[in-house]
């Protein structure tokens, strides 16, 4: 595996922080968790995409485009980090927003990251839940060529073979961290929606031969559709890496879709207790949609008794507090 044959263009701040997190393994008992601070990636207040946008952008600059457009939720941190990534880059951003909750408050409309897509001078279009949000895509990039503009398309969180290298470049950066730092990882766990984050994390700690396990928990899909989805990315990743054929197998990723609740961005009371826990023990910000239903799953998990003691589980946090402003309600302060 040679990743540096890829195009890259450097925008997080890495390598992320990984820590311990003592207050609550104290709380809870036991394992010994940590944190992989992906949250802190830098950009635009950060997260995981930013990861994926360092390969997405280097391709669309390779192919000559001038805009970016992508799509997501209203409050997609994708977007959010794709608008900032092309500022930085001089190119245009067009944003499709796709209304997957139905809610129509201000703050969840207007604040969080649409608040911050428009900051960095992104466009936006919003459409009903439901839309064909590739194919609004495409027709939106076939109007901006007519128009002699050469438009890039990303897809919904930066999920193709080239963003999960971002992953990839990630599993690389935490075992060599773990190995600095003398950690035996045991377990990796993290929110899973699009698939890239745990396609590109899946491929890369095979192909190191690490025997790290990844749990995703998923926010949205059903387990099947859900572990279908990251099978079939990671192998098209292993594949676009030049691994051999079945070097991912199905035994290699697990995902767990128990802590979606009623749908996807609708807020759970575990998201809820998961997201005050962290706040007040380690003084850490999760987000309503995915970290802070990820790690309700990993605190339910650790409950029922799921990982030994002394075993040391790793927390991808994989950003997204900016959508704490959107969801005021669900704390009990709107
Ligand atoms: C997009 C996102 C995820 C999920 O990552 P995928 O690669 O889409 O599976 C998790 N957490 C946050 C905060 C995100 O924005």
């Amino acid at each position: 595996m040679n990743l540096a044959r890829f195009p890259r263009i450097r925008l997080g701040h890495l390598p992320t922080p990984l820590e311990p997190m003592e207050n609550l393994s104290k709380h809870l008992g036991g394992p010994k968790l940590w944190i992989k601070r992906d949250d802190a990636t830098g950009l635009s207040t950060g997260g995981n995409k930013t990861r994926k946008l360092e390969y997405l952008m280097a391709d669309a600059l390779a192919q000559g485009a001038d805009t970016v457009i992508t799509q997501g939720a209203t409050q997609s941190n994708h977007a959010r980090q794709t608008a900032a990534a092309a500022a930085k880059l001089g190119l245009a951003c067009h944003i499709l927003l796709e209304d997957r909750t139905g809610y129509e408050d201000a703050a969840y409309a207007h604040s969080g990251n649409v608040l911050l897509d428009l900051l960095h001078g992104a466009t936006i279009s919003r459409l009903a839940g439901g839309t064909d949000m590739a194919a609004a895509m495409e027709s939106r990039a076939a109007e901006l060529r007519a128009e002699g503009r050469k438009p890039y398309v990303i897809p919904g969180g930066g999920s193709n073979p080239v963003g999960a290298l971002g992953y990839v470049n990630a599993a690389l950066e935490l075992v060599n961290q773990a190995a600095e730092m003398g950690l035996r990882i045991d377990h990796v766990v993290h929110a899973t929606g699009s698939a890239g984050t745990q396609a590109g994390l899946v491929a890369g700690l095979v192909a190191l031969n690490s025997g790290i396990p990844v749990l995703g928990i998923g926010v949205r899909a059903p387990r099947p559709a859900q572990e279908a989805n990251v099978l079939a990315l990671a192998q098209r990743t292993a594949a676009h890496l030049g691994l051999p054929d079945n070097t991912v197998r199905a035994e290699h990723v697990v995902a767990n879709c128990d802590y979606v609740g009623q749908g996807y961005g609708i807020p759970t009371e575990g998201m809820v207790a998961a997201i005050k826990l962290l706040a007040e023990k380690e003084g850490i910000l999760l987000d309503p949609v995915y970290s802070g239903k990820g790690m309700a799953g990993l605190i339910d998990l650790i409950r029922q008794g799921r990982f030994g003691k002394d075993e040391n589980v790793v927390f991808l946090h994989t950003g997204g507090a900016v959508g704490l402003f959107a969801y005021p309600d669900a704390f009990g302060v709107g």
